[in-house]
């Protein structure tokens, strides 16, 4: 554990955080002092990896099961929170799945569960926290969206809408609970390795991106950790901060 400790004494809820971008930020928040939430869907030896990973160095983390595409789910998964916590300070909405294919061959299903999860997983889990964040006048929400919602990427337009809905969602939300004292930002990554991207042609996207490289999931979580921070960010609301090697310049 680092010596600055921005986040002591708050619960931090990291949607996905068993691989990839998701792991990274709760492990980079834990560092800072917070208790972690480690939500998982499909992979629970791997999100119990990660709390093992906080714990055993001093940290506070526990998992919890949802898939947050499911209202219901997402429900429980904030009444265990609140019950066993008390309390959610920063909630990082990261969980999200890619289903490509090109628009006229999609398939609805293929539509509506990357809708489901990347977008309506989102809304569910802000409108899910808002109530606990409302009564302490203070909160962080940190959407992780994409370059592609905001450049459209052929082969992903159920992706490229889910991800233009959550900036969408985070402008709305950011002005709806800016006089509550909880900011809403979100953070657009554009290639990073993980998972998600590992049968990407890595050859073919390089040459898109001016600082020639993919981004790793620490990158991303050093951005999380900025905008989750009591002090640094605090004048900030409604912003999009791009991760992507300056593949989007506008
Ligand atoms: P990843 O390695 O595939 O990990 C996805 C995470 O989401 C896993 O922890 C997975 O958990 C979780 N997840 C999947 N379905 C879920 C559900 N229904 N409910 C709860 N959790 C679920 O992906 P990643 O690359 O880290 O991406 C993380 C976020 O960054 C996503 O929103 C993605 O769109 C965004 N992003 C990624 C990139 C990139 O280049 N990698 C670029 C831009 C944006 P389980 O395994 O437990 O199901």
């Amino acid at each position: 554990m680092t010596s600055s400790k921005n986040l002591s004494g708050q619960t931090v809820l990291v949607t996905g955080a068993s691989r990839g971008i998701g792991r990274a930020v709760a492990l980079t928040l834990a560092k800072e002092g917070a208790e972690v939430v480690v939500n998982y869907s499909n992979s629970p030896d791997k999100a119990n990896e990660v709390v093992h990973l906080i714990t055993s160095s001093g940290g506070k983390a526990y998992s919890l099961k949802a898939n947050i595409a499911e209202e219901d789910a997402v429900k429980e998964l904030m009444d265990s929170i609140l019950e066993k916590s008390g309390q959610i300070d920063v909630l990082v909405n990261n969980a999200g799945i890619t289903r490509d294919g090109l628009l006229m061959r999609m398939k609805m299903e293929d539509w509506k569960s990357v809708i489901d999860l990347n977008l309506s997983g989102v809304f569910l889990c802000t409108r899910g926290v808002a109530r606990s964040m409302i009564k302490q006048k203070k909160g962080r929400i940190i959407n992780i969206t994409s370059v592609v919602g905001l450049m459209g990427n052929g082969g992903q337009a159920n992706y490229a809408a889910s991800k233009a809905g959550v900036i969408g969602l985070t402008r709305s939300a950011a002005k709806e609970f800016a006089s509550r004292g909880i900011t809403v930002n979100a953070v657009a990554p554009g290639f990073i390795s993980t998972d998600m991207t590992k049968d990407l042609e890595a050859e073919q996207i390089l040459s898109s991106i001016p600082l020639g490289q993919f981004g790793t999931p620490d990158q991303v979580a050093g951005v999380v950790r900025f905008l989750a921070a009591d002090s640094a960010a605090a004048y900030m609301t409604g912003q999009v901060l791009q991760v992507d090697g300056g593949m989007v310049m506008s």
